[in-house]
């Protein structure tokens, strides 16, 4: 078994066997964990949340839930689930979007810590990253507007995946405190990965 505690705003990468589990838990409540998954035959095969949306016909994840790549193929399987509500609508969070918003280009994101934590696997940065966004609020309103809420995760909430394929995973602590993405507070993000759940 192996575990790694993400500072606040911080990040990590790591592998995850076929058939292992790996479980992202919120150790105070109220922080998103930004996800990304490599396959680690073929890197250039990624996660994808808009095929994931396409394959289950659902902007919603959970419990059984299937993460597809790029080319239609499972890499992993939502088992556990003590919250129900992620994100798979917004891009990870990026100097750009810093300035953008709120003035303030120097700002770390999830685009930097999730690329740090590829880069010892060889996976180049790439030009945005659209992770899984666990315990991340966005609600759909009316005419398709989107408004990101706190997180309904609490202290202790977690979700377990089991990967379908080997894989290369990157999580990132999302470092923004200016909204309520992350409770206007950003916390630490546990993670461990198990041959048995
Ligand atoms: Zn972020």
């Amino acid at each position: 078994m192996s575990d790694y505690f993400l500072e606040a705003g911080t990040g990590c990468g790591f592998t995850v066997q076929k058939g292992d589990f790996m479980f992202i838990k919120d150790v105070e409540g109220e922080q998103v964990a930004d996800v990304v998954f490599y396959t680690a035959a073929d890197k250039e095969e990624r996660f994808d949340p808009t095929v994931t949306m396409d394959a289950s016909h659902s902007y919603a994840t959970g419990k059984g839930s299937i993460l597809y790549s790029n080319i239609y193929r499972p890499l992993a399987t939502v088992v556990e689930d003590t919250v129900e509500q992620h994100d798979l609508l917004n891009s990870a969070c990026r100097p750009e979007m810093y300035e953008f918003l709120y003035g303030e280009p120097l700002h770390r994101s999830c685009f930097e810590n999730l690329n740090e934590a590829l880069r010892p696997f060889g996976i180049p940065a790439p030009h945005q990253h659209y992770p899984w966004n666990v315990f991340m609020n966005t609600v759909v309103g009316s005419h398709g507007s989107l408004t990101v809420e706190r997180p309904r995760s609490r202290r202790g909430d977690f979700v377990v995946v089991r990967a379908e394929v080997d894989l290369i995973v990157a999580v990132s602590a999302c470092p923004c405190s200016e909204s309520a993405c992350n409770g206007f507070h950003c916390t630490p993000i546990a993670v461990s990965v198990s041959p048995t759940l």
